[in-house]
């Protein structure tokens, strides 16, 4: 469902994604893991076409957003992205709208449905993050966890078909982690295609079906999470576990 050959991406003379190849399978779970500033956000960012590649393929959905370098058209580009949400680490709701509206903006403005099908959907959404008591209040008055849950039920309003994942635990409190990844969890069992970069080792452990190790630009190995946390065949992958866990 995402084929990715040879992506490069550089920011003026320094190279962030060095030839970068993967693929994720549909309903997969894949967790990526890596030290900062190895170019997860860059990699995650490219696939939704918030950051432009300098090169290689990203293949969605059967369809090529960029082939060896050349874009698709901006129309192709905005109905492949279409099926594709992110959920960021510091949520990125709108600050002056209410949860509910926060749901149900996109789906009015760029998908244009009904008003009665987007109330239907958001109030069914809230209730599957449990938030469904805080549909009138504005973000400022939530949790982080909270916030964090908002942002997935938004994302999930668009109806995508793939999610991907930026850290999404990473600016909350210990406490408040588990109520999101318990949401992700849900999702997984749903059979959702999913990547998440994430520094939660236990939850890559539990929940993803592959674990993607990426450093300095390049994914070093991917396997199972038995086989990366048992037994990572690289040394830069194993001194980086043994960092983390
Ligand atoms: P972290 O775990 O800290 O989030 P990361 O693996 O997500 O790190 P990226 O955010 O992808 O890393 O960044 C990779 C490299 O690209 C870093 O050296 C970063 O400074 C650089 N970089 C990212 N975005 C930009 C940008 N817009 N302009 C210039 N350099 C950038
Ligand atoms: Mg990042």
């Amino acid at each position: 469902i995402i084929q990715v050959s040879q992506l490069k991406k550089s920011f003026g003379t320094l190279d962030v994604l060095k030839s970068v190849s993967f693929e994720v399978n549909r309903n997969d779970v894949v967790a990526v893991i890596g030290p900062s500033g190895s170019g997860k956000s860059t990699m995650l960012r490219s696939l939704i076409h918030l950051e432009q590649v300098n090169g290689g393929t990203i293949r969605l959905l059967d369809q090529d957003l960029v082939r060896e370098g050349v874009y698709a058209s901006p129309q192709q580009i905005k109905q492949i992205t279409a099926k594709m949400g992110m959920v960021f680490q510091h949520f990125n709701l709108f600050p002056h709208l209410t949860v509910r509206e926060n749901l149900e903006l996109a789906p009015r403005t760029v998908k244009g449905e009904a008003d009665e099908i987007v109330r239907r959907k958001s109030a069914e959404l809230l209730e599957k993050v449990g938030l469904s008591d805080k549909a009138d209040n504005y973000p400022a008055r939530l949790s982080g966890g909270q916030k964090q849950r908002v942002a997935i039920a938004r994302a999930l309003m668009m109806d995508p078909e793939i999610l991907l994942f930026d850290e999404p635990t990473s600016a909350l409190d210990p406490e408040l982690t588990g109520e999101v990844l318990q949401v992700i969890k849900q999702l997984a069992k749903e059979s959702m295609t999913m990547m998440v970069v994430t520094h939660e080792m236990g939850f890559a452990r539990e929940v993803a079906g592959k674990v993607m190790f990426m450093d300095n630009g390049e994914f070093i190995e991917s396997g199972t999470p038995d086989e990366m946390f048992g037994n990572p065949q690289f040394e830069r992958t194993r001194a980086f576990l043994q960092k983390s866990l």
